[in-house]
């Protein structure tokens, strides 16, 4: 049975890991119901939800499952190895069963093994979970299994050939790491276009990076004049390319909604022009000297220090321009009883987990200089 239901009118996925939030921190359902109404009026079917991000799953039911037909859209959730936990058949049973319940969807259109990469891909061979997520297909608990993917090119080949029967993979793929060594996004694709693989696209807008980007970049899209978002040209640039089941956008508000909606509903191509703007602006990023973190947290479940390691980076990314006293107060504010970049015991964990591979250690290192 083919990954895709025919119903995919609309490109664009809903991804749920970004969702928006109250000022008590927990997740704003009301303004959730108003993008999923939205997005489905816009034609969008795909939502994609994961046991890992902190009540995702509640909202996506609140929002949709309880308030629409459960044929009428398609539901991902995924599976994951916490840090220093061991991913038993139990363990990820009783992460399947929070997941059903969680969202009472009954069954999960998608189900991915999550962020695989070089630190963890042996462990989830290792607990058979490829064995245990077909075993949940055989049970209609899902209707088709996958994994999303942050390794390389090398690794991509190794799993999809152990595991021949993964239905679909979900990449990260945006211009700024279409040719980046350490993501590689465009021989990843096109490893799943050879091997007949649908690709579900996760970070289009590199969590988003490139829908408020660095200087440069915005002066190469300003100079277009056209009154396209920052956002829309990182999702027009993935959006066009082949063999693709839905691109994911984290959308954390109703306005990023109805602008991501406003280019997606009527898809136009990127044109040749813009495909040299494009072009500009990656060669502008490759300049660029910031720390191009994510902000996903994978790296900080597990720290033994609790240091905020996104945060920290936000602030040395910051400090290009603004004065001395003002970095030393953020960094101050964003290390209050946590640990400081000199508290790195240098024991690997965060690199480990980290899906843009980014040498956290020696980062820290030179983030020192804010203390
Ligand atoms: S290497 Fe440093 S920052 Fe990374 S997990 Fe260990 S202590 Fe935390
Ligand atoms: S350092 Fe890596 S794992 Fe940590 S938040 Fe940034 S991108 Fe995510």
């Amino acid at each position: 049975m083919s990954v895709f239901t025919g119903k995919e009118k609309l490109k664009l996925g809903f991804g749920l890991m970004r969702l928006p939030k109250l000022a008590d921190g927990t997740i704003d359902v009301e303004q959730v119901k108003v993008m999923v109404d939205l997005f489905r009026e816009a034609g969008g079917t795909y939502f994609d939800t994961a046991f890992a991000y902190p009540g995702s799953e509640e909202a996506i039911r609140a929002a949709l499952v309880d308030r629409y037909p459960r044929d009428s859209y398609t539901l991902a959730s995924k599976l994951i190895i916490q840090p220093d936990a061991k991913l038993t058949r139990e363990e990820a049973r009783r992460e399947t069963e929070i997941s059903l319940e969680r969202t009472n969807a009954g069954y999960f259109d998608y189900y991915l093994v999550h962020a695989i990469q070089r630190g963890n891909w042996q462990k989830y061979e290792e607990y058979g979970i490829w064995d245990y997520v077909r075993e949940l297909k055989e049970r209609g608990l899902v209707k088709h299994y996958g994994f999303s993917f942050h390794g390389d090119p090398e690794l991509l080949i190794e799993l999809l050939t152990r595991h021949p029967d993964a239905e679909f993979v979900q990449l990260q793929i945006n211009y700024a790491d279409w040719e980046n060594p350490g993501v590689m996004s465009r021989r990843n694709w096109e490893i799943c276009r050879e091997y007949g693989k649908p690709v579900v696209v996760m970070e289009p807008v590199k969590g988003g990076i490139l829908a408020d980007p660095i200087d440069t970049v915005k002066a190469i899209f300003d100079a277009e004049n056209n009154g396209l978002s920052y956002a829309s040209w990182a999702l027009r640039f993935v959006a066009e390319k082949e063999n693709l089941l839905a691109v994911l956008s984290g959308m954390s508000s109703v306005e990023q909604m109805k602008d991501n909606l406003s280019f997606m509903k009527d898809f136009q191509p990127l044109s040749d022009h813009e495909q040299e703007v494009i072009r500009k602006a990656q060669q502008a990023i490759n300049e660029d000297k910031s720390i191009p973190c994510t902000a996903c947290h994978y790296c900080t479940k597990g720290c033994p220090m609790g240091i905020p390691i996104p945060e920290i980076f936000t602030v040395e990314n910051r400090k290009k321009g603004s004065p001395e006293f003002r970095t030393k107060r953020e960094y101050v504010i964003v290390t209050q009883g946590r640990g400081k970049a000199s508290d790195c015991i240098q024991c690997g964990q965060c690199e480990a987990a980290c899906p843009q591979h980014l040498p956290i250690i020696s980062l820290l290192e030179k983030c020192r200089v804010l203390e």
